[in-house]
């Protein structure tokens, strides 16, 4: 090309998902229309890479001379909408991240880029094998929950060979079609099979009045079982109506199986499903249908945020406070909030729901920000459960046991009466701490500042934060003495060890992430729960969320004290929402529940609220004294994370890029300290906090002073993580 074409041919910016801190140029060939959102092939360097044909140029003028052309363009793949393109750019100064790192999140279903699957479809519906084995019940348990499969993702769901897959087919049992998506059938939006409560269907009008038009935050703040899911079910049906799509994200994917069913009870029709339990190809095939607009209603985890919907018309936060909202590796963000911008970009409105709702969106509502709707008592004849404390100083366990006697009795009496108990406690594996009785020796793990874990079941020590592990040796590694090494506190299993031996009739279940290999086997395990085939439930933080067990009337909390000992600011929200929401699993439906804390100080703020059911004034103390202390949401807060394999070297440069802080009118650079988890893999951490008023422009400041502080070299890496949730 001559100089003068060059300079008249066209160019259009194009992001690449890479840590790139902008858009670069390319010469669009001759007599093709390119358009921004269009995912193109480019050349960089010596290689060819996907990338999105950007809204806004980088504004550098590249010499003309130096340009490079498009290579190719994706027809067949929907564009990303210009909404996706503005998000993402959002997002990414928000957070600090090139945006070409969240680009990278919203692409992440690389299967929507090749041709379509030929949807070959595995289906159950034939009679039933004559010989059920557990592998064959797991097939067609994977297989009823509607997706469609080629054989080898039934055989990775399910975690069977496909030689299982084959002898059902054989028999039968499968039936291989080719099966619409599910989001290809309507939804039933006439609401005739819904029956509100008067309580309720006050809420669902006022709801839908703010979710009619536009952008606006509605805290839906309701009891556990008060029925909040019915209410926003009014204003998606509202959305849908409309032809515009509605997303509701759900803070852990336990949680999605049984609010699929339930969608599909109220609408006829299942909405589409996006988490990462799913195939890639079940993924490809989501990613396209939302971004060509036919998947008009879609669940799924807080990446679902990032999903490029060309026509999003309401956006519901379920349990609007939980922690699993916070991604805290690779793209730091917390999706309630990033819910909260998407809303406002798109004109869209936001439900945030909860029955604990976070400090930061109480205020809000205080400030007149956001709207509040209360639904203060449970649906139907269901009350609210009875708590109390128990006083373990008073009531001590035996020894060896963690169960005090008017929990255990408690637990009698619940089984006398044919219904169910859970109980809580935070912490995986059979003992948090092995130590040698003989010479004090405890098993710590080489690469990080924790204790391993013993797993009884597994026959190991593990650390919760790498993974490393080792066989429980027969004697101690330091002293050699045999029969020495003692299991300290209790975990999960521990507990089923005491509720073994004390009620040998009844049925256990664990609940807990080591116990299930995967989505499908704890969607099986809950709905176990659910139709009553487990008389004690033992669970970590996974029973806490969200779920409808019927028959449960007892929820025993091992261990109340837990959460608040720890040194975080936020432990007392933490723990106050954490064991509301697992206290509030008892007593749904006609039987009145009960919880029980099993605590060393009954008196503490957090115990006293819930004993009390006296939330609102504890979540007025907690303001108080975040906004005395002028901590989040009455301040901002970032923190800056150095890590390296070698102490000093992580220690050094936290130092240096301290130093390099420039002075600033309130704000004000903390540290470097010892990160609180000091090493993990093997990797030295300290941290910077940034404390900043809530006027002050932070990003900015952050993004000014890394530009002129020294750079991460050698192994070194440095995280940036706005508004971080342990501070
Ligand atoms: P929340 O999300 O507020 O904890 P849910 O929406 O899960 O409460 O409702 C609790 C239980 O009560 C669920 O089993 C739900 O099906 C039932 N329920 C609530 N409202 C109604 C209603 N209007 N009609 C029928 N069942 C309802
Ligand atoms: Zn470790």
């Amino acid at each position: 090309m001559s100089r003068e074409a060059l300079t008249s041919a066209k160019t259009v910016p194009v992001l690449l998902p890479l840590a790139l801190p902008a858009p670069y140029d390319y010469l669009v060939p001759e007599g093709k229309e390119l358009h921004p959102g269009d995912f193109v092939v480019v050349p960089l360097g010596p290689a060819l890479r996907m990338g999105v044909v950007w809204h806004e140029s980088s504004g550098k003028s590249v010499d003309p001379a130096k340009l490079r052309a498009i290579e190719s363009h994706f027809d067949d793949v929907p564009p990303l909408p210009e909404i996706s393109l503005k998000f993402c750019d959002w997002v990414a100064n928000y957070t600090l991240t090139p945006p070409g790192m969240v680009l990278r999140m919203m692409m992440s279903a690389s299967k929507a880029f090749e041709p379509p699957a030929i949807r070959f479809g595995v289906r159950a519906g034939g009679p039933e094998p004559e010989r059920m084995t557990s592998a064959r019940a797991r097939v067609l348990e994977a297989a009823s929950s509607g997706m469609i499969f080629k054989k080898s993702e039934l055989a990775e769901m399910a975690g069977v060979s496909g030689g299982v897959i084959d002898g059902l087919v054989n028999t039968g049992t499968l039936l291989q079609e080719v099966l619409p998506d599910p989001w290809e059938a309507s939804f039933d939006l006439t609401g005739e099979n819904v029956e509100l409560s008067d309580l309720q269907s006050g809420a669902a009008k006022e709801l839908c009045a703010n979710t009619e038009n536009g952008f606006v935050v509605t805290l839906l703040d309701g009891v556990t079982g008060s029925g909040k899911t019915e209410v926003y079910f009014e204003a998606i049906a509202q959305a849908l109506k409309t032809g515009g799509q509605a997303l509701v994200l759900m803070p852990e994917i336990a949680l999605t199986g049984q609010f699929i069913d339930r969608c599909e009870r109220r609408f006829g029709a299942k909405p589409a499903e996006w988490h990462s339990g799913m195939t890639s190809n079940m993924r490809g095939r989501v990613w396209r249908a939302v971004a060509n607009g036919q998947a008009k209603f879609v669940v799924g985890a807080r990446s679902a945020l990032f999903l490029p919907f060309p026509d999003l018309r309401l956006i519901v936060v379920d349990e609007e406070h939980d922690q699993g909202y916070k991604q805290e590796d690779r793209v730091t963000y917390q999706a309630r909030d990033m819910a909260v911008l998407r809303g406002n970009l798109g004109k869209c409105p936001v439900v945030l729901s909860s029955a604990t709702p976070s400090i930061e969106s109480i205020v809000n509502v205080e400030a007149g920000r956001y709207r509040h709707i209360k639904l203060e008592s449970r649906y139907a004849q269901a009350t609210l459960p009875e708590i109390e404390a128990i006083d373990m100083r008073k009531s001590p366990p035996e020894r060896g046991r963690w169960l005090a006697p008017p929990l255990v009795n408690a637990i009698e009496e619940t089984l006398e009466d044919g219904q169910q108990a859970l109980l809580f406690l935070n912490r995986r594996g059979y003992a948090p701490l092995t130590l040698c009785r003989n010479c004090g020796y405890r098993f710590e793990c080489p690469n990080c500042s924790a204790w391993l874990v013993e797993h009884r079941f597994r026959r190991r020590l593990e650390c919760h934060h790498c993974g490393t592990f080792l066989p429980v040796p027969d004697e101690c590694p330091q002293c050699g003495a045999e029969d020495s090494l003692t299991p300290c506190g209790p975990g999960v299993e521990r507990i089923d060890e005491e509720i073994a031996e004390r009620f040998p009739e009844a049925r256990r279940i664990i609940l807990s992430s080591d116990q299930l290999t995967g989505i499908e086997e704890l969607r099986r395990t809950l709905r176990e729960i659910e139709a009553g085939e487990a008389d004690i439930i033992i669970g970590t933080q996974l029973v806490a969320k969200g779920h409808h067990f019927p028959g449960l009337a007892l929820v025993g909390v091992v261990d109340g004290d837990l959460g608040l000992t720890q040194a975080d600011p936020r432990a007392a929200e933490r723990t106050f929402q954490l064991l509301s929401q697992v206290t509030g699993r008892a007593g749904r439906e006609a039987i009145k529940g009960k919880g029980l804390i099993q605590t060393y100080m009954p008196e503490h703020p957090v115990i006293q609220a819930l004993v009390e059911s006296d939330r609102d004034a504890f979540l007025a103390r907690e303001i108080e004294s975040r906004r005395d202390a002028e901590m989040p949401p009455f301040g901002r807060l970032a923190s800056i994370l150095v890590s390296s394999s070698l102490r000093d070297r992580a220690e050094t440069f936290a130092r240096d890029v301290a130093r390099a802080a420039p002075p600033a009118n309130k704000i004000e650079v903390l540290g470097p300290a010892e990160a609180p988890l000091a090493v993990i893999r093997g990797r030295y951490r300290y941290r910077l906090l940034v404390k900043a008023a809530r006027e002050a422009d932070l990003q900015n400041y952050i993004r000014l002073w890394l530009q002129n502080a020294p750079k991460p070299r050698a192994d070194l890496r440095l995280v940036v993580d706005i508004d971080p949730y342990s501070f």
